[in-house]
């Protein structure tokens, strides 16, 4: 029996919705994966086997090179941090909370700002604070439909995740650069009213298609989280503060120790403020969790 490789584009109900060749199949998994407690998530690259009228079979999941839990997603290239100027007021500390934790994870992040129509000049400066810090970000409008072929281009062929606070437009804007929704095979139909609307289903989540041939998870992800990780490891997640030359003291982790190399370059302004107050505040957080744990 010859094995064919697909994508899970969805989950639902313990069916997964399996891609190979401009086609989606519906199956089941086999037992052996319960077993091996690899439930298949989105994302995953499987081994299937096709079977008659758009069935099939998930015989194995191929190795994951990383996934998220919330939304379940796997095998994730990015993931876009959206903001804006206004409504709601950008909460920068969160922002670079997440741009921590994903440079501690190694998943790229792309800064969007979102809403530029509602103040041009504020989205340049918010996109601009990003970028000097190494970030690719973009700036654009869901609403006027501005910079969204150019997030399109950015984004290609990745798989990606939108994140960001209640109210930035995420929806708006997996709506206008998503292709549509997932066409999915006609016995899904049949499917939904046997296993109910919404009743005893874990969250679905589907990756929808975008027109560089990449995905967007059509759930957001990161609306809580707690960023755990070591104090001092923090400041090896801040791309600027690499390359500042040698500090006097090693490891020196840029607060209190004299001839610090990245104060230096913050005096200069070449480091910006607020990301560098944020790195502060959020090593001092970091700092008091450690000392409450013992
Ligand atoms: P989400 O909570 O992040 O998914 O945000 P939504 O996509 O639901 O958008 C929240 C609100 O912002 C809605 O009222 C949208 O109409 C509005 N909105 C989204 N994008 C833009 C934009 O680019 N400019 C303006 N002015 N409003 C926007
Ligand atoms: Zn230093």
């Amino acid at each position: 029996m010859e094995y064919a490789q697909g994508i899970v584009v969805s989950v639902v109900a313990g069916y997964y919705f399996v891609e190979h060749a401009n086609k989606i199949y519906l199956c089941r998994g086999r037992g052996k994966l319960r077993l091996d407690n690899l439930a298949p998530m989105a994302g995953d690259i499987v081994l299937f086997s096709p079977g008659k009228e758009g069935n099939g079979t998930v015989e194995q999941v191929l190795p994951r090179r990383n996934f998220l839990l919330r939304p379940a997603a796997a095998n994730v290239d990015a993931v876009v941090i959206i903001l804006a100027p206004q409504g709601p007021q950008p909460n920068l500390l969160m922002v670079d909370k997440l741009l921590a934790l994903l440079v501690s994870m190694k998943l790229e992040a792309i800064l969007c700002v979102n809403k530029a129509d509602l103040d041009p000049q504020a989205a340049r400066l918010l996109a601009g604070i990003y970028r000097d810090a190494g970030f690719a970000s973009i700036i654009c409008s869901a609403l006027t439909g501005h910079g969204m072929d150019e997030l399109s281009q950015m984004l290609g062929r990745r798989t990606v995740v939108l994140a960001g606070q209640s109210g930035v437009g995420k929806s708006h804007i997996s709506s206008q650069i998503a292709l549509g929704q997932l066409e999915l095979p006609v016995q899904v139909g049949k499917l939904s009213a046997k296993i109910g609307r919404g009743k005893h289903t874990t969250r679905q989540v589907s990756l929808l298609p975008l027109a560089g041939g990449g995905k967007v998870a059509d759930t957001p992800g990161f609306s809580v989280f707690e960023l755990e990780m070591e104090s001092h490891d923090l400041h090896r997640y801040y791309p600027e503060f690499l390359n500042s030359g040698q500090c006097k003291f090693a490891p020196c982790f840029h607060i209190h120790e004299p001839d610090c190399a990245v104060k230096a370059r913050l005096q200069q302004g070449e480091i910006n403020p607020i990301r560098y107050e944020n790195y502060v505040k959020i090593y001092t957080e970091l700092q008091e969790r450690e000392a409450n744990r013992y």
